[in-house]
């Protein structure tokens, strides 16, 4: 195996493409039935109907809000909206699909998807986006060993997710930096959490395929990953091994291949199916749906605040940099809350700072990104604050004490520090002064630091005068408001005095 260097993917000819499924988690119920959309904590099993079972006899009849959603996302990806689109059976044989065919859409016979030929900025780079199309979930199957794992013994099914409206988005092969794929699947993640049409943070709604191939070679798929920081490591890994097999003559393969979440490497899962294979022919039970200018212009008017839109509103109204807009609004929840914040209290500046630079301190790196792990246990919203215990008003007073002078930034951190572990109010932590007596190193030198640049002339004296260490520990503290540890303090001082000889 070859390890790669970080940022050693220039090699010619890297080719990535993306398939992202969207569960329209929005909805009251599944695409062409009544069942409930949100299967999550459900007894298995016990969120099906003949429809979405496939039952003989039985019609499905398409959820119109569904298509409203996806028309939603296709617009907010700059996707041309065909006049009519229909449905057609995409069919294969697995447990997952009690049909034993998948509702899907295709392009075929003149007639598309309903979104054609977009394309999302991301950065200062453009990525293409072929194709969003429609189509309902699969079940899903539990393996005995509660991951994938086909060595288990046995497999349960549960079909409560058979028939979950899915959008997905089919990217041109437009990105040659893994690195990138993740900024954008990102990005595709603040759109749909926008839009209002998928909570992003619910287990298994947003999940990404990726299809590599270098030099022009054959095409590989990669599955079953589990975050987009995992796309990221399962697409380095398998341009490092066709890299090296190219190296030694060896064809790479047209496969499905799955991300080893362990052992951190790609393995054959089967043979890739060629589209012929899926034998897609137009669904006889869904006529063509006419959708039209009227109806498009219509959705366009219902569109909610697009993550750029806010970013704009961001910079104009609350005079906010490009910079600290672009991180807010990455994360709709980020955003969210800082326009709680605000609304508290009007201080945007200073609680965008407080939110950009200290909070994401605390935040977990991994839940910021959309877990898309479909396969453990549902029923988990995974918050970007999960287990902080902080919410806006906090936030909001600790902005206040600040501005108020009660506290300067450097308590207002160690404040932060604790009501993110207890809740409590900045004031109720200020109540206790005691507590906020500062014996950060870091955070006493600093101050030490600053009053010695405002004392030159003391310092000059230092020699002559035995006092100069009280009078400056006396500076020390009057700067970190009485809080400093003296002892400290005093240390700090006199090891700075004596290193000035
Ligand atoms: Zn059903």
């Amino acid at each position: 195996m070859v390890l790669m260097k970080q940022g050693d993917n220039e090699y010619p000819g890297i080719k990535i493409g993306l398939e992202i499924h969207c569960q329209l988690t929005g909805l009251q119920s599944k695409l062409f039935c009544s069942c409930f959309c949100n299967y999550h904590g459900l007894e298995p099993n016990g969120n099906i109907c003949p429809i979405c079972c496939g039952l003989p006899g039985t019609l499905p009849l398409l959820n119109k809000t569904a298509v409203e959603s996806a028309c939603m996302v296709s617009l907010a990806l700059d996707c041309k909206i065909p006049d009519n689109i229909t449905f057609y059976r995409k069919n294969y044989f697995y447990p997952d699909l009690p049909k034993n065919f998948q509702l899907t859409q295709y392009n075929a016979y003149g007639i598309t998807s309903i979104g054609v030929g977009g394309s999302l900025k991301y950065g200062e780079k453009t990525s293409r986006i072929r194709r969003i199309q429609l189509e309902e979930d699969p079940g899903r199957l539990v393996y005995e060993s509660g991951g994938i794992d086909f060595s288990s013994s046995y497999t349960l099914i549960d079909y409560n997710r058979a028939g979950i409206s899915l959008v997905e988005i089919v990217t041109e092969p437009d990105f040659t930096d893994p690195k990138d794929v993740r900024v954008f699947l990102n990005k595709i993640t603040s759109i749909i959490e926008h839009l209002g049409v998928c909570n992003t943070k619910r287990q298994g709604s947003v999940r990404c395929d990726a299809n590599i191939s270098i030099q022009g070679g054959k095409r590989v798929e990669i599955k079953n990953v589990g975050s987009f920081k995992e796309v990221e490591k399962a697409l380095n890994y398998e341009i490092a091994r066709q890299k090296t097999m190219s190296m030694h003559d060896i064809k790479v393969l047209a496969e499905t291949r799955d991300w080893d979440d362990a052992r951190k490497v790609t393995k054959q899962s089967r043979a890739k199916e060629e589209e012929q294979d899926y034998r897609y022919f137009p669904e006889p039970d869904i006529p063509t749906i006419l959708l039209g200018e009227e109806y498009v212009s219509s959705i366009r008017k219902k569109m909610p605040e697009l993550p750029y839109e806010r970013k704009n509103r961001f910079i104009a109204y609350y005079e906010l940099s490009d910079h600290i807009s672009q991180v807010l609004i990455d994360n709709k929840e980020l955003a969210d809350f800082f326009e709680s914040a605000v609304k508290i209290y009007s201080s945007p500046k200073e609680i965008a700072n407080w939110i950009v630079t200290e909070l994401l301190r605390y935040t977990d790196d991994d839940i910021t990104e959309a877990k898309i792990d479909s396969s453990s246990i549902p029923n988990q919203s995974s918050s970007l604050f999960a287990g902080l215990k902080i919410d806006p008003n906090q936030i909001a007073e600790l902005a206040i004490l600040i501005d108020r002078n009660t506290i300067n930034r450097n308590t207002a951190k160690i404040i932060l520090t604790q009501i993110i572990k207890t809740g409590e109010m900045p004031s109720q932590v200020l109540a206790r002064t005691d507590v906020l007596k500062i014996e950060d190193k870091i955070i006493i030198s600093e101050a030490v630091e600053s009053v010695f640049k405002a004392e030159k002339s003391a310092i000059r004296d230092a020699k002559n005068n035995p006092n100069v260490a009280n009078f400056l520990l006396g500076k020390v503290m009057k700067l970190t408001k009485g809080r400093a540890d003296p002892k400290i303090t005093l240390n700090l001082i006199k090891t700075k005095l004596d290193g000035l000889d």
